[in-house]
């Protein structure tokens, strides 16, 4: 049985990423729970397989393992800017710590990295030989720049002490285990959907964005991980709507009385976004499977849930 180390575990990648890898591997679970939730990671505390470590990983530790997925770090603008110091740390030191153990234990060590290190692409879609458009000035660089150099200190481990590094580039990812309240589009939207009330719109709604499912995204970092590749890839849906489009998506899926409201376009808000998915496809043999459509029904019915 391996030894999986997984950091923010009990976030919403974290968990959705325990719920498959321990069917079948010995999980370690670390999370300082700044925006995962015990919750998350409830129904397994009492199995053998699975230990949580509530740390945080800026913090030094020593532990023992085969692979470890490095999902630590908030990801939605509004709690990445929370504490941005904070952020930029989980992110470069929190990684130099852990590559470091993965160096001495001869571990595997995948890095979420995220479409941000795109910026405000102005290539469209975003292939991964695209080298971004970020400002180092923006309040949004403390997630981009950290998730930059998080990727830099991976391939420089590959290339100096032959660690077997791999790196996801994750795009907006939805689905179960989402906070109700993380800030995000899909989770603002189907929240206020649910409770009729106003549907929040920054700026004009015609920036768009491609939506992933959840189960679709963790099935890409798996076959990331048990791949060859050292190199970065992009894993996301390329299927593209505009903010406004999936306002009124949602509002006839919940069949809500909600009316749209328009607020202000946060700074820096990139006005497109969508994946080139071409490499995955090749070399990884992966494609999303479920459309939005799919992907939000099963999201509304989560929501419904834990909104009871
Ligand atoms: N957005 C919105 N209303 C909300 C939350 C987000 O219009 O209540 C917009 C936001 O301005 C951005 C897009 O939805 O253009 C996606 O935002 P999110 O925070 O989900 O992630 P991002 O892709 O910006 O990291």
């Amino acid at each position: 049985m391996k030894k999986i180390l997984i950091t923010g575990g009990a976030g919403f990648l974290g968990s959705n990423l325990t719920e498959k890898l321990i069917e079948n591997n010995f999980i370690i679970s670390i999370d300082n729970l700044s925006s995962g939730s015990i919750q998350n990671v409830k129904p397994y505390l009492n199995r053998p397989n699975f230990q949580f470590i509530e740390h945080d990983i800026i913090q030094p530790i020593d532990i023992e393992f085969d692979e470890i997925y490095n999902m630590a770090c908030p990801a939605s603008p509004v709690l990445y800017q929370k504490n941005p110091i904070q952020t930029i740390k989980t992110s470069i030191i929190g990684t130099l710590n852990l590559i470091e153990i993965a160096r001495k234990n001869n571990a595997k060590f995948l890095q979420a990295s995220t479409s941000e290190i795109y910026g405000d692409p102005v290539e469209h879609p975003q292939k991964e030989t695209y080298r971004g458009n970020v400002d180092t000035k923006s309040i949004r660089s403390c997630y981009d720049e950290g998730k930059r150099a998080s990727e830099t200190i991976l391939f420089d481990y590959n290339r100096i002490y032959g660690v077997d590094t791999k790196i996801a580039r994750i795009f907006n990812t939805y689905g179960k285990n989402m906070l109700k309240d993380d800030g995000r589009v899909i989770s603002n939207f189907t929240v206020q959907a649910l409770l009729n009330k106003d549907i929040t719109v920054y700026g004009n709604g015609f920036q768009t964005r491609s939506f992933c499912y959840v189960d679709d995204l963790i099935k890409g970092l798996i076959k990331l991980m048990e791949s060859n590749i050292n190199d970065a890839v992009n894993l996301g849906n390329n299927e593209e709507h505009t903010i406004l489009d999936i306002a009124n998506i949602v509002i006839k899926k919940t069949n809500s009385k909600s009316k749209i409201v328009y607020k202000n376009l946060p700074c820096d808000d990139p006005k497109k976004r969508k994946p080139d998915i071409s490499k995955a496809k090749k070399l990884l043999n992966w494609t999303p499977e479920t459309n939005l459509e799919v992907g939000l029904d099963k999201t509304i019915e989560y929501f419904r849930e834990i909104l009871k």
